[in-house]
This record gives C-alpha cells, sequence and structure tokens, in this order.
C-alpha cells in the first residue's frame, strides 16, 4: 500500500513518535511524505520515505496529485488545528481529493491508529482490487 504523510509543525514530534510505535507496519508498506516531515521521520525511524518537496513549497500539492490519480491507498495528515501557519498545506483540498477516491485519511493519531491496525488485519485489502 501507498501511505502518505504529512504532519503541520506543532505535530511533527507527535507523527514520529507514531511512526516509531508502528514501524514495523510501515516499513512493509510504501511511504511518501511532504519534505520536512519526510526527513524528520525518516532520521528517527530509519523508514525509507520518498520526499516531495516541503509542504511550503507545495509538497503538499504533489501529495495530491497522487490522491487525483487514485495512487495513495491512506493518508495520515496530523493538522494543527490550534495555529495552522499560513504557509502549511491547506486541509481542505487534500482532504476533498481523498472524499473523491474513497482513501481512507486520519487527521488525528486516534485516528491514525485505528487505521494502521486496519491495514494490518487486511481491512484495506479492497485497494488492491479497484487498483
Ligand atoms: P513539511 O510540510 O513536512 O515540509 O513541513 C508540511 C507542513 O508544512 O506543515
Amino acid at each position: 500500500m501507498n501511505i502518505a504523510l504529512i504532519a503541520h509543525d506543532e505535530k511533527k514530534e507527535l507523527m514520529i513518535q507514531f511512526c516509531i510505535a508502528y514501524c514495523g507496519i510501515l516499513s512493509r508498506n510504501n511511504l511518501f511524505a511532504t519534505g520536512t516531515t519526510g526527513k524528520i521521520v525518516s532520521e528517527s525511524t530509519g523508514l525509507s520515505i520518498i520526499g516531495f518537496l516541503a509542504g511550503s513549497q507545495g509538497g503538499d500539492q504533489q501529495i495530491a496529485a497522487r490522491i487525483s490519480c487514485n495512487e495513495i491507498d491512506m493518508l495520515l495528515f496530523f493538522r494543527d488545528p490550534l495555529n495552522p501557519k499560513p504557509n502549511e498545506p491547506n486541509d481542505m483540498n487534500i482532504l476533498r481529493l481523498c472524499d473523491m477516491h474513497n482513501i481512507p485519511v486520519a487527521t488525528n493519531i486516534a485516528t491514525a491508529e485505528v487505521l494502521i491496525h486496519g491495514l494490518e488485519r487486511g481491512d484495506l485489502d479492497w485497494r488492491n482490487i479497484i487498483k
């Protein structure tokens, strides 16, 4: 499965902790991320991640383009609901694209845990069938 990771600055540490906790599952999948998120997660976990541009430079739009083509099977987008910075990726467009293609998406760690357990259990195998 192709899993995309994006974390706003206030949530990057949380994303690292999540990826450390689920390193085993994540390592069996193809990982993509916006620039900074991918770099820090990769450095902290040793996971191999295909990094796009930084979010502020359009990395989120690169991920959105792949979602538009239904090439991403799960999006973990840890948003900062309190103080999103103006240059941080806007969630509405990317979430809309996920809804268009029925791509499972988590915007907080609680949902991300449910999704990652579901992935491990095979709940998302239907994604392989539709592709
Ligand atoms: P980044 O993009 O991973 O490059 O920081 C996400 C963001 O800008 O919040």
